[in-house]
């Protein structure tokens, strides 16, 4: 048998994918793979499991047989549900606009697919979550990075500041990761206004639109005008906890629904069946979301307040991330490495998330409050320790 490395060849890859860098949250994870020492708040991944509800409902679902591909839609009660369900962001849709999909990721996937034409510039607000950029250069699109320092808001002058590019799209995503900012829904308007100056339309990645702190999250979709203008993906991995169970869905205007559809019917057929069940109790659930959002707040407000000891961040209200500001002479990367080295503490540097993230790290508290504690306390000592050196 030949030797692994060999097993490999550079020739026949397209120069596209050759040219794609590996994410920076995995590069720093394979560094910590199978050390039981350490405390990762690296991971966007919720520490609760899966509704009992849901996943009985999924066991029964598997006991009746339930596995047979479903319309290349989706559920028709589930897309139904998505409609009900997501008034409550103030959006109005049809049944026949949204598109069940194997997570968010699909969901983005599909809709970049969708609008990109070769050249076509997409206008990405970083610091902001890793699969935008590469996502959009593997469809021939051009990437414009745009830089939401120093508070991490897009605001109306800074997206005109990119009017310039001619950009066809905008991606956004609030409650943000990795910063935890969202929008109010009069900032969401001064982003709508830009999008018609500019002639934009927006892909709205709502991912953590349940995990929302302080104001109720608004769909930008919801505003004046923009429901021809918007596509909103949203899923259950984060707010019901079923990242495994790969299941997201698009609200999009019907051009775009199409488009999305026809992509979705040749690569991934529909969404896995059992999933697609459990998406529809998950639906019936929300008061096991309100738990852990509620949880999640705790642990916020005591990240906020050890944090704001030793830096400065700005407040997350959304999402389960913080993004503090590196208050000593290290780069994001070198920060990172020697936490992890020194005090088994897991963050990941915040380049990862595109360059206006360097000199930031983020930080996730989906883990225990306990384990939150302990890392809080090496993280603030390890900062005491060179700041005074
Ligand atoms: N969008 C954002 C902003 C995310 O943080 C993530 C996962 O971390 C995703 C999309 C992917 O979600 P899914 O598990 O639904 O594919």
């Amino acid at each position: 048998m030949r030797r692994i490395e060999d097993l490999r060849s550079s020739r026949r890859i397209a120069k596209r994918v050759q040219e794609i860098r590996p994410s920076g949250i995995r590069r720093f994870f394979d560094l910590i793979a199978g050390r039981d020492d350490i405390i990762s708040l690296g991971v966007g991944e919720p520490d609760f499991s899966v509704p009992w509800r849901i996943r009985e409902e999924i066991i029964y679902a598997l006991e009746k047989g339930y596995t047979a591909y479903t319309s290349n839609f989706g559920l028709k009660e589930l897309r139904e549900g998505i409609v009900e369900y997501y008034k409550k962001f103030g959006v109005k849709a049809y049944p026949e606009q949204v598109i069940i999909t194997c997570g968010v990721s699909e969901a983005l996937d599909l809709a970049v697919r969708t609008l990109v034409d070769h050249g076509d510039v997409v206008l990405i607000p970083e610091p902001c979550y890793v699969s935008y950029k590469p996502l959009t250069y593997i469809c021939n699109g051009e990437p414009v990075e745009l830089s939401t320092l120093p508070d991490f808001k897009l605001t109306y002058e800074k997206l005109m500041s990119a009017a310039n590019f001619k950009p066809k799209i905008l991606i956004i995503n609030y409650p943000n990761n990795p910063t935890g900012v969202t929008y109010s829904r009069r900032e969401l308007e001064e982003i709508a206004d830009a999008a018609v100056e500019l002639d934009m339309t927006i892909i709205s990645d709502e991912i953590y639109a349940e995990l929302t702190y302080s104001e109720k999250h608004t769909s930008i979709a919801s505003l004046n005008g923009m429901e021809d203008r918007v596509i909103v993906l949203n899923g259950f991995s984060k707010s019901f906890a079923m990242t495994g169970l790969r299941i997201g869905f698009a609200i999009a205007p019907l051009d775009v629904l199409e488009g999305m559809l026809k992509i979705h019917q040749y690569t991934m057929l529909c969404a896995p069946t059992p999933s697609q069940i459990g998406a529809l109790e998950a639906l019936k659930c929300l008061d096991e979301v309100e738990k852990m959002r509620t949880e999640y707040m705790r642990r916020r407000n005591y990240v906020l307040k050890e944090l704001k000891k030793v830096t400065e961040l700005p407040k997350p209200e959304g999402a389960f991330y913080a993004f503090p500001k590196i208050p000593i002479e290290m780069s994001s990367e070198e920060f990172a490495e020697k936490l992890l080295i020194e005090k088994s503490v897991a963050v990941v540097p915040g380049n990862a998330f595109g360059e206006s993230g360097e000199g930031f790290v983020r930080l996730s508290y989906a883990v225990k409050f306990e384990k939150l504690r302990e890392a809080l306390n090496r993280i603030v000592d390890f900062i005491d320790k060179y700041a005074k050196s």
